[in-house]
């Protein structure tokens, strides 16, 4: 039995409003060419100098990803011919990284964080033409010199769904901590994987393929599938899997063959001389590390702990929902009981969004004070649960508050016992044999009377109460 063995090597453009080593903006989508200078063009004597704060956003994503930052960290110049590349090497960190050894939970298990590096994003290259006789390719280096940080994990995954997730945290730790927008089409978030197979329990590790050109954690988990797939098959026919950097393609589905794996050594890492050494002062890092939001599993733990939540619910309100960690503490605080707060949510608020083709919570029309109101309205028992999805409703496109909705249509709960026992009479009457089968045992049949009081009082009565006056009259 083969077991796979997974590692992620994750880009991240860092959100700074200038480039790492100079003055030029980094807003994407400018006409090409236009953010630009000798530095960032790599024009001989030009003399790169640090940006101080993509150093901060860097030292933030390490702290949240629990690594070590290295007091002093040294540029290297990687060495490596690219059109888009006009200086011929890129100034990144090799031997001394600016933080390592963190880790994060995914897939179950701690996956470890080998190592977070400061570098400069390349220039893009535009082909255009192709396969035409009058094909050209255009460079715009806008995005050269573009702050980047690379998180290298250890081959901690074992399963295309765990790398996914994994990626998925670390985006949302990025784009909490504010250094990342998370966006992987426009290129900012880039996610490549080291994937091997290797006998189970087996402690070497096999040679790996590097899977390129993922963006989307969907192509990312298909990708990996698709690459574990074919190793195994490989090895299951005696043959051998070689190194080497595969391209996912999403059209059809798999991985192709881009060239064999350059060893490390080839990109001839030396100190870049025109740098000195990073030093980062440990009183500035507990002054960055003070500025740092809440993290999503920090506020996942704090929810379970201060309003009792189910972990379930913890977890899809701060990862699965956007917008519910903040909708969920807006409810708590205008006094909705926390529970039932977690369950609007996750329930009508979520199918609404859907329904209007938004998915975040600060999406939705009705305020969240007016929408703690009618939770409570519910959770009094003034309205039944019935009623209050229609009461939401309405206050979705008449944008009334829930009170006003109650007293205009007279939706509140008929609490009258009185006025509820004729109703029961009345429907036990119409239904003989239901109440002889009852009697007979089959109390399963208890469920269909309620539902028939409920409809004769269109959903107005509360089901707990008529439940116990039908069984009351039982006897
Ligand atoms: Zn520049």
């Amino acid at each position: 039995m083969l077991e796979a063995v997974i590692g992620l090597e994750i880009h991240a453009q860092l959100l700074t409003e200038t480039k790492i080593f100079c003055g030029c903006r980094t807003t994407f989508g400018a006409p090409p060419n236009t953010l630009v200078c000798p530095v960032c063009l790599g024009l001989p004597g030009a003399l790169p100098v640090l940006n101080r704060r993509a150093v901060e956003f860097a030292v933030k994503a390490a702290s949240a990803l629990s690594c070590t930052i290295n007091e002093t960290s040294i540029f290297a110049r990687k060495n490596y011919f690219y059109p888009d590349l006009p200086k011929g090497y890129q100034i990144s960190q090799y031997e001394q990284p600016l933080a390592s050894d963190g880790w994060l939970p995914a897939g179950g298990t701690r996956v470890g964080i080998r190592r977070v590096h400061m570098e400069e994003d390349a220039g893009k290259s535009l082909h255009h033409g192709f396969p035409d006789s009058d094909r050209a390719t255009y460079l715009d280096f806008n995005r050269s010199g573009v702050p980047l940080i690379e998180i290298v994990t250890e081959p901690d995954l074992r399963s295309a769904a765990d790398a996914a997730e994994c990626f998925s945290r670390i985006r949302e730790i990025l784009v909490a901590l504010g250094v990342n927008d998370g966006n992987m089409e426009e290129g900012s978030l880039r996610c490549d994987a080291n994937v091997s197979v290797r006998p189970a329990g087996s402690a070497a590790l096999g040679t790996k393929a590097e899977v390129k050109n993922v963006n989307s954690f969907r192509f990312l988990q298909k990708a990996i599938e698709f690459e574990i797939a074919r190793q195994r098959e490989v090895v299951a026919a005696d043959g051998r899997v070689v190194q080497e950097t595969r391209l996912w393609n999403s059209d059809t589905g798999e991985t192709t063959s881009m060239r064999s794996k350059e060893e490390a050594h080839d990109y001839r890492y030396f100190p870049e001389p025109d740098l000195p050494p990073l030093v980062v002062a440990p009183a500035w890092v507990e002054e960055i590390r003070a500025t740092m939001p809440e993290l999503p599993e920090a506020r996942k733990q704090r929810f379970v702990a201060m309003y009792a939540l189910p972990e379930y619910d913890a977890d899809v309100l701060v990862r699965l929902i956007p917008g519910a960690d903040r909708g969920f503490e807006a409810l708590v605080a205008a006094g909705a009981p926390a529970k039932a707060a977690s369950n609007w949510l996750q329930g009508e608020v979520r199918r609404k969004l859907k329904e209007a083709g938004a998915e975040d919570v600060s999406a939705m029309p009705v305020p969240l004070a007016a929408l703690a109101e009618l939770i409570q309205l519910a959770e009094r028992g003034v309205i039944s649960s019935t009623v209050a999805k229609e009461v939401f409703d309405r206050m979705w496109t008449t944008g009334r508050s829930a009170q006003e909705i109650v007293d205009a249509e007279g939706l509140a709960q008929i609490g009258d016992e009185a006025a509820l026992q004729a109703l029961v009479a009345e429907v036990l009457a119409r239904h003989p044999d239901a109440l002889a089968q009852i009697r007979a045992g089959r109390t399963n049949l208890l469920g269909f009377l309620v539902g028939q009081v409920m409809k004769a009082t269109q959903g107005k009565a509360n089901p707990r109460l008529v439940s116990d006056l039908i069984k009351a009259r039982l006897g």
